[in-house]
């Protein structure tokens, strides 16, 4: 029977929002191949191969390392339910909108949360953030490294040792950052990291990838209430991905292709190349941005390559209008401000493959028709 449904026709779009970033084809065409049993021992292969890699861009040993089904949000929720206790401190840093989030998740897991407040756009001044730990001993601290909502780069380096000092866990939103900015887990002690395949990884949303220290994991097995969700707890899904390969949930079989090519490409590229080729692009577009009487927004000092927060040009009277003349006239995607910087900012990604010359070149050549100078 004929439907009124003909197969889907989508644009191809130049991805240079928040996320998700463009696809390599490379990892579309693996996201295509036949799709076999999640108990299959051939997918068992590829699981331990992308356990390995994520250890490799994530910089750890960590044997708890996977890819949680769900999107860097689900990463996030599995460290807050599972590290969460009822009753635990959590001080959770807030400097834009995924740390806000994680406060949400802590309090839903039943923690005391208290946050520290920076001015958006702003980092934290660690030195202060580590007297502060001191101060505060908490059981769970937890930090964003890149907050897409405003660009900024957050030093992190020493916190894990002061967190530790107090008898806590540091918990680290590396969505954004993972394979765009060096993310070192075990040299930075590290003990809960969760990402997301869409932005840097330029792999298509769908997996979360999650490390966790040995201190963590020895939380984890030593709760004294059972972790509130069941699809992510760790102790299941972890059985799963190592242990006795016990049957949880079904993996998202084909997604877990897509994870594997992208990281291998990453790996082929070589992290150190990729960060730079990140920074340069990210050079690039500011001066030409700059030229242009765009300014930007973000810390100057803490600013991310992938993520470029800039003010919206005062000569444009409706800059929602001119992002969908971009995305329709040009096809290309930017995002606009999220939360306080709404209808403020514009949120101009480089991510993992879409960070190239050639798309700087495009996203300014556009930019130029729509907000002509
Ligand atoms: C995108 C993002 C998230 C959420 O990831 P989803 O894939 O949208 O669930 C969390 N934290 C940061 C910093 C992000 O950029």
């Amino acid at each position: 029977m004929k439907t009124p449904f003909p197969p889907l026709e989508l644009p191809t779009r130049l991805l240079h929002g928040p996320g998700p970033s463009p696809v390599a084809p490379s990892v579309l065409e693996a996201l295509a191949k036949p799709c076999i049993g999640h108990m299959d021992p051939e997918f068992m292969r590829a699981m331990n191969e992308i356990r390995e890699m994520l250890q490799a861009v994530f910089e750890t040993e960590n044997e708890m390392t996977l890819a949680c089904s769900g999107t860097g949000s689900a990463g996030a929720e599995m460290l807050a339910d599972n590290l969460v206790e009822p009753g635990d401190k959590c001080v959770v840093c807030v400097n834009g909108v995924f740390g806000g989030r994680f406060a949400e998740k802590c309090r839903r897991a039943g923690g005391e949360v208290q946050t520290l407040n920076a001015t958006w756009g702003e980092a934290f001044d660690q030195d202060a953030l580590v007297d502060l730990v001191g101060e505060l001993k908490p059981k769970v601290m937890m930090i964003v490294h890149a907050e897409t909502s405003t660009g900024v780069h957050q030093p992190i380096d020493k916190l894990g040792e002061a967190v530790h000092q107090n008898g806590g866990l540091l918990l680290v939103d590396c969505v954004t950052s993972l394979c765009g900015v060096p993310v070192k887990i075990d040299e930075w002690q590290i003990d809960g990291a969760y990402s997301g395949t869409q932005k840097c990884l330029s792999c298509p949303p769908g997996l979360a990838p999650v490390t966790l220290s040995e201190r963590a994991m020895h939380k984890v097995n030593n709760r004294k209430h059972p972790v509130n969700s069941w699809y992510l707890d760790l102790t299941l899904v972890g059985n799963y991905w190592s242990g006795s390969r016990a049957y949880h949930h079904t993996a998202p079989v084909n997604m877990n292709y897509g994870l594997h090519e992208a990281l291998r490409l990453i790996l082929e590229e070589g992290l150190m190349k990729r960060f730079e080729r990140h920074r340069n692009a990210h050079e690039l577009l500011k001066v030409q941005l700059e030229e242009r009487g765009i300014e930007y927004a973000s810390d100057p000092l803490n600013s991310l390559p992938q993520l470029n927060l800039v003010k919206v040009p005062e000569r444009l009277k409706d800059e929602a209008a001119a992002r969908r003349a971009l995305l329709e006239e040009h096809h290309i995607e930017i995002g606009g401000g999220l939360g306080e910087l709404a209808g403020k900012c514009w949120r101009i990604g480089l991510m993992g493959h879409g960070a190239r010359e050639e798309n700087v070149g495009k996203i300014v050549e556009a930019l130029d028709a729509v907000a002509p100078v």
